[in-house]
């Protein structure tokens, strides 16, 4: 470990930074922007209160100062932010940052556009869908977006070669959890690693409630079923997703378990939200505003203010969501703010 790196209270380092580039998208995503809350009268953040490219190029050189190698994209909808790519060939270039990546719903990713984020040096995406058939989507998206029209932003970003493209499935039980086999079915076979999301508590419209949550063990169990499946060594310490592969060499899928088997003590990740704030943990209820040393200080000052952030930090909630009193009770940062 170099000087600069830091480590919070429970020793985990800082290793991973989520830029959210905007509030804003272009879905209604029922378990994340509700359109009962998200509706016309909503306010969006005005252009000028989100960070300038210029803004979250220097965190992201002051987190690489601390030992962030990986910096994901997201939102919103990180591809209704205009000129994207200038932002990706800027934070690409930033000394210390080995992996780009992107999170999207891919409904506008052409076939242009996948091949300019490649580009610019975007390496990964992950792409998420949540059913297979339109009535199901239709129900989670809200906005009347196909499931042909994801899968061909998939197909775009397939002919582009992103060194990997990952298919995300949330799983909310009464909702989509019909949804688990044809998915499996559908990606089997075809390199792109389909991954189910257990659905979680975050922000505070989405009346989540635990009975809503199909189990990883209940979806490995669905899966394996038909398809069967044994566990995978992990890629690396910390990787959030539990991986299986399919015994009949048709790839992996893996399981992200933040509710039945929580991930805290690996936990490495900071999130920076569109208007330059850092929030420690997915479920915090504040972030710490870097404007002011961003705009009053140099890329040190930056640094020093992230460190001290991180150095205090003691975020392990979702270990302690079953204590329920910290449930209900504490407001939480919405999902489309800060970007999952
Ligand atoms: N709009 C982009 C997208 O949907 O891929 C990026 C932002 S979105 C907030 C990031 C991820 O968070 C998506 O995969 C989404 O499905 C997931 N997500 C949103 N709300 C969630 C919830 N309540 N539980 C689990 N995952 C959630
Ligand atoms: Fe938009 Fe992504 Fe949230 Fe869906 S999950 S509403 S696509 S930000
Ligand atoms: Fe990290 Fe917070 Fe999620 Fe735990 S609950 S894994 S600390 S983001």
């Amino acid at each position: 470990m170099s000087s600069n790196q830091t480590s919070d209270r429970f020793d985990r380092p800082l290793r991973d930074l989520r830029v959210s580039v905007t509030d804003r998208c272009n879905f209604r995503c029922v378990y994340c922007m509700p359109k009962e809350t998200f509706d016309k009268n909503y306010r969006f953040l005005p252009r000028s209160e989100l960070l300038s490219f210029e803004e979250i190029e220097r965190v992201v050189q002051a987190a690489a100062e601390l030992g962030v190698t990986k910096v994901r994209l997201t939102g919103g909808e990180p591809l209704v932010r205009r000129d994207l790519e200038t932002l990706i060939t800027q934070v690409r270039d930033v000394p210390g940052i080995t992996d780009v990546s992107m999170t999207t719903n891919a409904s506008l990713l052409t076939r242009a556009r996948a091949r300019s984020l490649r580009d610019a040096g975007l390496q990964r995406l992950n792409v998420s869908l949540d059913a297979m058939d339109d009535e199901t989507f239709m129900r989670v998206n809200d906005v009347d977006v196909t499931v042909q029209t994801v899968l061909d932003g998939i197909e775009n970003a397939a002919q582009v070669d992103f060194d990997s493209i990952k298919v995300n499935m949330v799983v909310k039980k009464g909702l989509n959890d019909h949804s688990i086999l044809p998915m499996a079915r559908f990606f089997h076979g075809t390199g792109q690693i389909l991954r189910f999301i257990e659905f979680m508590d975050v922000g505070n419209s989405n009346a989540w409630d635990l009975s809503h949550v199909t189990t990883s063990g209940e979806i490995a169990d669905i899966i394996n079923a038909e398809l069967p499946i044994r566990p995978a060594e992990a890629n690396y310490r910390g990787e959030v997703a539990k991986r299986w592969e399919y015994q009949d060499g048709g790839g992996e899928i893996g399981i992200i378990s933040s509710v039945s088997e929580p991930f805290c003590g690996d936990c490495s990740r900071a999130r920076l939200s569109a208007t330059g704030s850092i929030y420690t943990c997915l479920f915090a209820s504040s972030g710490h505003d870097l404007r002011p040393a961003l705009r009053e200080g140099d890329t040190d000052t930056v640094r020093e203010k992230l460190r001290k952030l991180w150095s205090v930090r003691a975020d392990r909630y979702s270990e302690t969501r079953t204590q329920t009193s910290v449930i209900h009770i504490r407001p939480k940062v919405e999902m489309s703010f800060i970007g999952g």
